[in-house]
């Protein structure tokens, strides 16, 4: 509001400062004034030089003048060249007639007359649109933004901009959405092949681990516009603007095609439909989500805008939203590894002075589990702290400050509460890692983590050798002693047991109960199917089979369970070692690949001095490998097998 005041106050001087001084009659030329003032005209004393007229008044009862201002001097002005000034001056001192040069009123009256006008109208207009929006109803929200104009922003190509040497330490990511820099920048290519063209892309990981950053280097990269709004802004608006919104935001992104969208917090929006209760905000957001959906199904093939969507809570998305032709394509961006960590303190190291003593790999090594922006806030701490103490660059002590701070103002848990949990994880996984090892029958170890994913808090993957059409009963007692393991190491080492195990536990389950109902798998049961037609059913009341047959199913699938646990049990006591060793590794290390589990079970270390030196001898890692024998949520059910 005050700067329409200001606007209304300056035109209230303009209209006092030019009536007084800038009225009057206006002289055909300078030629002409310089006649009145050589003929003594000129009142004296009366002659102001501005920056682009003179004024001056003539006496009273001047020929020309008389009959319209009668014995009052009459105001004149002539318009000058506000080049040419000596040359005025020159001309008023050769005639002898004495001035004032006042620059600053000219000048602020050509000013005025020029933004005036404008000031006005848009004040005005400003005025009208901020009432109609109160009379909306719009609340708080009401004044910010056009009404049910998209509260995006938009970054330029100019602007500053992200470019994946920016983004470190996600490679995997980075990989899978290089193509849709290609398809931006090079569509034609795309169509000649007939590739499919991708159109929504689902980023998915935990906050801080640079999803909003990938996005803006995608853009970078391709050198389009990026255009973001955040699901959350959506959810305080009253019903329809959400929707208009995600309308006009779609219609300026086509009208600046190439682009990107990018939709963070999509889940803020986009959580799964009919949850049985209806709040205030669920119209809106349903209505939003419609929009969005309506848009990306209205994208013609030509149309190059991609729209990405971010979010860390993938598990309540509407399905509607990850359907072909929307967003089909999921991107993992996860917490970084030891060596993803290491890249990305390079990269923003690269933007402060670092002292010689700086060890980053050490830096690295000793921040488990921060994400992306865990570490940039290590730097940025670091070099205030540095900064407070009047040193010429960040210093080791600087940057273990700066990580204890973070660390300890981020987590929610004690020290010793993370630290036990880390280690009943390492000795978990490792418990998994090394019977996967011993049982020749269990699919081969690829790698193993303590990294959570997901909810998981640790993996361990395994390397299906080909695609398994069935299961063998050696191969799938192996596993369930694999899969027991985690809970007998982590017991073993801590004294205690933990939820940790949920997910082994309910595969054991699982394949137990197949094993006894539908493949034939127990001697006392024999050749028989039990389940229904579908193994979900086979509780249902219209089971055809006795009571005691009910019974012995129950006892057998009880009996595999246990006789896997007590095999896991006795391996786990004999290799204690082995275990330990790994467990170890893991704390240290984070990630073991297979070779090192290896490794460490012959008796032997596993040291990577360096980051960088591991880096260079990392062997490429397949995309998704499947998780077999993890506490990852696998879907649950055991395949059928043909
Ligand atoms: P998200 O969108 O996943 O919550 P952001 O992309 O907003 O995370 O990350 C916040 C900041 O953290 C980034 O601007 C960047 O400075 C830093 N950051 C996060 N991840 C990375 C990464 N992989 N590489 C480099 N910097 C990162
Ligand atoms: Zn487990």
């Amino acid at each position: 509001m005050t700067w329409l005041t200001v606007a209304l106050l300056l035109s209230l001087v303009y209209v006092v400062v030019s009536g007084s001084t800038t009225r009057g009659v206006q002289l055909d030329s300078w030629r002409q004034f310089m006649t009145y003032a050589k003929d003594g005209f000129i009142e004296p004393g009366s002659v102001v030089m501005q920056s682009d007229r003179l004024i001056a008044k003539v006496k009273p009862g001047t020929k020309g003048f008389s009959e319209r201002f009668g014995d009052e001097p009459a105001p004149v002005s002539v318009t000058i060249a506000p080049t040419a000034h000596a040359k005025y001056m020159e001309d008023l001192d050769t005639a002898n007639v004495p001035y004032r040069v006042d620059m600053a009123t000219g000048a602020l009256s050509q000013v005025l007359l020029t933004i005036l006008p404008t000031v006005i109208v848009l004040g005005l207009l400003w005025l009208l649109i901020s009432r109609s929006m109160r009379g909306a109803g719009g609340g708080p929200g009401g004044m910010l933004g056009g009404f049910g104009r998209s509260r995006h922003r938009e970054t330029n190509k100019e602007g500053a901009q992200a470019t994946f040497a920016d983004v470190a330490g996600i490679d995997e990511a980075k990989e899978e959405v290089a193509e849709i820099v290609e398809f931006l920048k090079n569509p034609k290519r795309f169509q000649k092949l007939g590739g499919r063209i991708p159109r929504g892309v689902l980023l998915e990981g935990p906050p801080g681990c640079g999803k909003t950053l990938l996005a803006k280097a995608i853009a970078g990269e391709a050198d389009v516009p990026f255009f973001s709004i955040s699901g959350s802004d959506f959810v305080e608006m009253f019903v329809g603007v959400g929707a208009s919104r995600v309308r006009d935001l779609f219609k300026q992104a086509k009208d600046k095609a190439p682009c990107i969208i990018f939709l963070d917090e999509i889940d803020a929006v986009g959580r799964r439909r009919g949850g049985g209760f209806s709040s205030g905000g669920h119209d809106e957001r349903e209505q939003t989500l419609n929009a969005i959906l309506v848009e990306m199904d209205g994208f013609e093939a030509s149309d190059q805008v991609i729209v990405i969507a971010a979010t860390n809570r993938v598990d309540v998305l509407d399905p509607a939203l990850t359907r072909p032709g929307r967003f089909d394509r999921a991107v993992a961006v996860q917490l970084p590894d030891v060596a993803g960590r290491r890249q990305i303190l390079g990269v923003h190291a690269r933007k402060v002075k670092m002292g010689a003593d700086v060890d980053l790999d050490k830096l690295a090594r000793s921040t488990p589990m921060f994400s992306g922006a865990d570490l940039a806030a290590i730097i940025n701490e670091a070099a205030i702290l540095a900064t407070m103490a009047n040193k010429e660059s960040i210093e080791m002590t600087d940057l273990d400050e700066a990580r204890d701070k973070i660390r300890w103002g981020r987590a929610k848990k004690s020290r010793k509460i993370e630290q036990q949990e880390r280690i009943a994880t390492a000795y978990h996984e490792a418990g998994h890692a090394v019977l996967q090892m011993l049982l020749p029958d269990a699919d081969p170890l690829h790698k193993v983590t303590i990294i959570p994913r997901g909810q998981a808090m640790g993996v361990t993957f395994s390397l299906p050798e080909k695609d398994r059409y069935g299961y063998a009963q050696r191969y799938l007692s192996a596993t369930m002693r694999v899969l027991c393991g985690g809970r007998l190491a982590e017991a073993r080492k801590t004294g205690d047991i933990s939820s940790g195990a949920a997910m082994d536990i309910k595969m054991v389950t699982t394949y137990a109960r197949a094993m006894v109902l539908e493949w034939g798998m127990s001697e006392k049961l024999g050749f028989v199917r039990y389940a229904g037609d579908d193994s979900r059913e086979s509780f249902l009341p219209d089971k055809d089979y006795s009571d005691d047959t009910a019974r012995m199913i129950d006892e057998e699938i009880r009996r595999m369970a246990e006789a896997a646990y007590a095999d896991a049990k006795s391996m786990v006591e004999t290799n204690w070692d082995k275990i330990t060793a790994v467990a170890e590794a893991l704390l240290r290390l984070e990630t073991l690949q297979s070779e090192e589990v290896e490794r460490l079970m012959r008796g032997e270390h596993v040291e990577r001095p360096t980051v960088a030196q591991m880096l260079a001898a990392k062997p490429a890692v397949p995309a998704t490998p499947p998780a077999t024998a993890g506490d990852e949520p696998m879907g649950g059910a055991v395949p059928s097998p043909a």
